[in-house]
């Protein structure tokens, strides 16, 4: 069910059975010339869609920006900062949580939102609540490791056919990452803002633009590749993990709340 479709005497109905919610959270943020920026949202809304079909748990609209720092420069990404997010993730909380909600069920489609997520978590913690960060590309290849995937690798090109093969832009799939060794030839670019030395990661905060020109990022992950992904692939990935939540949610939703400390 979704909130924004529903009348409030159906949500008070709701509440009498149900304290739970599932929020999902996005992104707008450049994934490489072949993807949208909207790819960080548009597979939470897929999973969504197909978790309406499997559950009847009560889905929120979805945050359609995100905390995404990194990846400013490219034109169209916007970010809210870690900040920002929490501010307006905190804020819709704490009035679903006026309202009785007290399970909150974030899906999350991007790992920089991770941070601001958390740290609201905490907040609802201390209110007597609990919220769980439901990160879809991680249960994914948790799920089945085939699927595991970098930014705009192959999981998160199969995600966006799985929702409209056209939005992939098949003229950009076999370009490279284009990493650049940006710090220095001694520091090499790793993972994310990861260098490398002597075989060990550390991260060196900076923005993406500096790493690559084209903005996928996946060499972390060994084959990774946008072309391996087909859309079979990624409408059989988004409908079993929307299973999972579903079962998920159904766990969650029975659990005990902590006590309220403020
Ligand atoms: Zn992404």
């Amino acid at each position: 069910m979704f909130l924004a479709k529903m009348n409030y005497l159906e949500v008070q109905e709701y509440l009498k059975k149900s304290d739970t919610i599932v929020i999902p959270v996005g992104s707008l943020e450049n994934h490489g010339k072949h993807m949208p920026l909207g790819t960080d949202t548009m597979i939470p809304d897929k999973i969504a869609e197909f978790l309406d079909q499997k559950s009847d748990l009560l889905i929120a609209p979805t945050i359609n920006y995100g905390a995404t720092d990194d990846l400013v420069g490219f034109p169209g990404t916007v970010s809210l900062g870690v900040e920002g997010l929490i501010s307006l993730l905190r804020t819709i909380c704490d009035q679903l949580y006026k309202y009785g909600f007290r399970h909150f069920m974030i899906l999350n489609g991007h790992g920089g939102n991770s941070a601001s997520i958390q740290a609201v978590g905490m907040h609802l913690y201390r209110k007597g609540a609990y919220l769980a960060n439901l990160n879809w590309w991680l249960m994914a290849g948790q799920i089945n490791p085939d699927w595991a995937g970098g930014h705009g690798g192959g999981e998160e090109t199969a995600g966006v056919m799985a929702v409209d093969p056209s939005l992939i832009k098949y003229e950009y799939i076999n370009l490279p990452e284009g990493i650049r060794n940006d710090v220095s030839e001694e520091l090499p670019s790793g993972a994310w803002t990861n260098v490398n030395f002597k075989g060990i990661p550390i991260a060196i905060p900076r923005e993406i633009k500096d790493i690559t020109d084209n903005g996928w990022l996946a060499h972390a992950f060994k084959n990774d590749a946008p072309t391996k992904a087909t859309p079979e692939w990624g409408t059989e990935m988004l409908q079993t993990v929307a299973d999972f939540i579903a079962e998920f949610g159904e766990a969650f939703g029975r659990s005990s709340l902590p006590e309220v400390q403020e």
